[in-house]
């Protein structure tokens, strides 16, 4: 293997997913040389930002070594061929552990791949390992890891968002040039927004959730965060798609999500929300976005104000229906047949209840016994019943509103990244950062963040873009047009450069 110098392995881990599949492709650079300047990334920055749980360095290097002699045989398979990406540790790697964030799954090791670990692995990608996040994918900070905070490369003191916050603080500083989230209520977008990187949940069933570890399964959905739209839509391509194992993944054609990416925006009609742009949003985030739309209006398209006006229940309503689902999905951890086990049992009660409350972090905890309450006789018509006709009024907002225009504009978050330790004691601040994007969540649709500038904090502001089911190609081409005469999507944070 060549040596990578320092001044390479900047250059290489610089560029997008399009150009490493063309330098792959055309032999500029090897698999190999591309594996080893991520991982001297890693191993230089990331003891920093905690952004990985696992780093599989054998694994990645072994495998870039396969797919090298592929190349050199003239048998280059797959479209990611080459390509290092990171998983969020939530989904089941065969082999490798898979911890979400949790001391109840710390020595968890899959005997078995999550379908979209193994659609990366048949595109040919070198996975670099796992993800950071909150502990079983709840909270919006990455605070509730079991093992470390994740920091926010554009400023160390800051939260990179959460809970797929590991993947976002990876690419941002690229320690990943692609990875795999998921948005149960916004755990893409709001870390995407937060990081300075582009992120989208697709509509809910587009990816199947197979070997993707539960946390509310009605709303539970994965996605891919790059840098650009071009390379989401580039993963999209090998994840998206129907699977039997999975019963709600949806029987829905997939498009070639790259080959609209250069439509005309010229008459698109957007929609924005007067709801999202009420008291609470951040005036430098407005301002931010304004500027933002009035790019997409300078390039023909037609700002149009719309009305949500069931959205501001969509919090209370999540904050019923996710833990509630949590609370079933969270039940199969009881030190029998998965995770940690306490020692020394007295019997059956005491095996349960001790393993569960010294394997479950205190977020987790709140949550399944929010759900258990909302869904025990006699509350579940009050709660979790009345949640999901509340929910349903939701979805209709959106169905009006897209009789009327093709996408939907607003913020990501009511504000830039916050500090550390800001919100830990105040979970209702925490929860209303997921303020606009959990009604997308509830409705089932498509919703994605894009980088489009800074507050005078220097922290990155993000879009929300939101689209009808399965419009995820008009999101990505949407989002590319506006990257094409933009470069916010390519800055790096200074201390990562
Ligand atoms: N922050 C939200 C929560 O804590 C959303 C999490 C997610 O999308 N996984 O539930």
């Amino acid at each position: 293997m060549s040596q990578v110098d320092s001044t390479q392995t900047a250059e290489l881990t610089q560029l997008s997913l399009k150009a490493l599949q063309r330098g792959i492709q055309s032999s500029q650079f090897s698999v190999m040389e591309v594996t080893a300047a991520y991982l001297e990334r890693i191993a230089r920055f990331d003891a920093g930002l905690k952004s990985y749980i696992t780093v599989t360095e054998e694994q990645a290097r072994a495998q870039a070594e396969v797919i090298d002699n592929q190349i050199r045989a003239g048998e280059l398979k797959g479209a990611l061929a080459g390509i290092p990406y990171a998983l969020k540790d939530l989904f089941c790697t065969d082999g490798i552990l898979t911890s979400c964030a949790s001391k109840m799954l710390a020595n968890f090791v899959a005997p078995y791949d999550a379908h979209v670990t193994s659609k990366l692995k048949d595109a040919g990608g070198v996975l670099l390992g796992k993800n950071n996040m909150d502990e079983f994918a709840m909270g919006s900070s990455n605070e509730n890891s079991a093992f470390a905070p994740v920091q926010n490369p554009w400023n160390t003191d800051y939260v990179p968002g959460g809970s797929s916050g590991g993947g976002a603080a990876a690419v941002a500083a690229r320690l990943a040039p692609m990875v795999l989230g998921t948005d149960t209520g916004g755990s893409i977008r709001q870390p995407a927004s937060f990081c300075g990187v582009t992120g989208i949940k697709p509509t809910y069933g587009r990816v199947s959730r197979f070997g993707m570890i539960a946390f509310a399964s009605s709303l539970d959905q994965c996605g891919p965060m790059a840098v650009s739209a071009e390379d989401c839509a580039i993963t999209l391509n090998e994840i998206a798609g129907f699977d039997e194992r999975d019963s709600t993944s949806a029987q829905v054609d997939v498009p070639d999500y790259t080959a609209n990416l250069n439509d005309s925006i010229d008459g698109l009609k957007i929609g924005l929300p007067q709801e999202f742009f009420a008291e609470g949003l951040d005036q430098q985030v407005a301002a931010v976005i304004e500027r933002a739309v009035k790019a997409f209006e300078a390039r023909g398209a037609v700002i149009k104000e719309v009305t949500l006006p069931n959205s501001h229940l969509a919090v209370p309503v999540y904050y019923v229906v996710a833990p509630a689902e949590c609370s079933s999905n969270l039940s199969r951890f009881d030190g029998v047949r998965f995770g940690h086990r306490c020692d020394n049992p007295q019997d059956l009660n005491d095996l349960y209840e001790r393993s569960r409350w010294e394997g479950f972090g205190d977020e987790v905890k709140r949550r399944i016994m929010m759900g258990t309450y909302a869904l025990s006789s006699g509350y579940y018509d009050a709660y979790y019943l009345k949640a999901q006709q509340v929910r349903r009024l939701i979805k209709q907002d959106f169905v009006d509103v897209f009789n009327d225009v093709d996408v939907i504009m607003g913020p990501s978050a009511p504000t830039t990244a916050f500090k550390l330790g800001e919100l830990v004691d105040d979970q209702l601040a925490m929860y209303l950062a997921d303020i606009y994007t959990i009604p997308t969540s509830l409705a089932g649709l498509p919703g994605m963040s894009f980088p489009i500038g800074f507050a005078d904090n220097g922290l990155p502001v993000g879009m929300q873009l939101i689209g009808n089911y399965f419009e995820e190609a008009r999101m990505l081409n949407i989002a590319h047009q506006y990257q094409q005469q933009t470069d916010w999507h390519l800055q790096t944070p200074a201390a990562f450069a």
